[in-house]
């Protein structure tokens, strides 16, 4: 007899990584049943969504009068306001996917474990900002309570499953590099919107491709691995890799490297951390190695990339210094994505503002959801009058 389908909570639900995860779950109904999904304001695609998967609880961060829910779509519950995604994830599921962008997871995430749930985790500034308490959140749990769906931590859990005990040696985090990866620094600095949105090899939501342009996406990938593998800041070595085919590698004691392989497609470590530890056909092709021309390796540079330096600077201060990294990267980021004609802000006003954030505000304390909370406000403010005081040009421009 088959198991009953695993119980599947999505929030952002309607973003990159949400609507692949419904994608692939569409295409195995007899394993998995969505029982909650959430949005943050595209009530359309969430009204799409809960018409054709029927979860008994749909949320909106951004509140709607109750009276322009579809008829049809009264048959779920519905919850308005930030509280949206911490009833989601404490909703009837076994499995929490939190796929929403930024630090505004954590709660869902908190909630989720709390639960006892399993966390399919995709929103990395969760685990940055909060990462001590989300880990021992997850250990009253058990092992695998918190399963990565990044792809790069996909590919490095997915190579330590044949690892038995032996322990990590090194990570190899690969990154492609972004689409200023042979620019000059001034060049970078000087990088608009436009030119930052285009990423070589992912399709991704803005944030992370802007992230992914600054290797601020990097720098809180060296964060996330070191809560999720437990592993120290020297251990991860970043490894320029512009194919994207390797995903990441590990290392071990007698110096055999593992490494997965694989397209650059999200619903294969999506549907992983879904169906783990079983695999199944995700519906995108297989890696042609014969269409391979060549992999390269580069070591990255973190004079024109500072945001590599500045993840290793906060790993070392400890406390909240991730969290005061992220949040201040989380408004300049918002910043340069809206700042469209005039003088728009430029890329180099990025590494500016986190890199003055960490140097007034690293030393905050991270021991409680509380304090947490309180260095991401701190950093917010911080960044927001950073930029309101000395405008959106790079200091080398001024
Ligand atoms: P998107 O911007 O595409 O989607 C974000 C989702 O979160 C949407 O459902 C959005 O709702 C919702 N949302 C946005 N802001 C809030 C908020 N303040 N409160 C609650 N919900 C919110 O992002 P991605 O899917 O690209 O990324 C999601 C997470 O996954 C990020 O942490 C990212 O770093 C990580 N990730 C993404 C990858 C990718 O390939 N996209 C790869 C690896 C990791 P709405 O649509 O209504 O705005
Ligand atoms: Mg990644």
């Amino acid at each position: 007899m088959a198991a009953s389908p695993r119980r599947l909570a999505i929030l952002g639900s309607t973003g990159s990584i949400g609507t692949q995860a419904l994608q692939v779950a569409a295409l195995y109904p007899e394993e998995f049943r969505v029982t909650a999904l959430t949005a943050h304001s595209n009530r359309e695609l969430l009204f799409e969504q809960v018409r054709t998967f029927r979860p008994a609880l749909a949320g909106l961060v951004c509140p709607i009068p109750r009276e322009e829910i579809p008829g049809d779509l009264n048959f779920c519950q519905w919850v308005f306001g930030p509280e949206a995604l911490e009833e989601a994830a404490r909703a009837d599921a076994d499995d929490v996917l939190v796929s929403v962008v930024g630090m505004a997871g954590l709660k869902g995430v908190l909630a989720a474990l709390a639960g006892g749930k399993r966390v399919l985790l995709a929103n990395k500034e969760a685990l940055v900002a909060g990462g001590a308490l989300v880990t021992q959140a997850a250990s009253k749990i058990g092992p695998h309570a918190l399963l990565p769906v990044d792809s790069e931590h996909s590919a490095i859990f997915q190579c330590l499953q044949g690892a038995a005990d032996n322990p990590i040696a090194r990570i190899y985090l690969t990154c492609s590099g972004g689409p200023f990866r042979t620019w000059s620094k001034e060049a970078i600095d000087s990088a608009t919107q436009d030119q930052a949105l285009r990423h070589p090899n992912w399709v991704m939501g803005r944030k992370i491709t802007i992230d992914s342009a600054t290797l601020f996406n990097k720098a809180l990938e060296i964060i996330e691995a070191k809560w999720l593998f437990h592993v120290e800041e020297q251990q991860i070595q970043v490894v320029v890799h512009p194919q994207s085919v390797i995903h990441s590698a590990v290392g071990f004691a007698d110096g055999a490297i593992i490494a997965q392989l694989g397209t650059p497609d999200m619903r294969l470590p999506i549907l992983y951390a879904m169906s783990y530890p079983r695999r199944l056909p995700t519906g995108g092709g297989d890696l042609d190695l014969f269409s391979l021309k060549s992999l390269t390796f580069e070591q990255p540079d973190p004079e024109r990339f500072p945001s590599l330096r500045m993840a290793r600077q906060a790993l070392a201060a400890g406390g909240a210094a991730a969290c005061v990294l992220n949040a201040a990267n989380e408004v300049a980021v918002a910043k340069f994505l809206q700042s469209v004609g005039g003088k728009p802000m430029v890329l180099g006003r990025i590494f500016e503002v986190v890199e003055e954030c960490l140097q007034q505000l690293a030393h905050l304390p991270a021991s409680s959801l509380e304090e947490v909370l309180d260095a991401d406000a701190k950093a917010r403010e911080t960044a927001r009058s950073l930029l309101c005081e000395t405008g959106f040009a790079s200091s080398s421009q001024q």
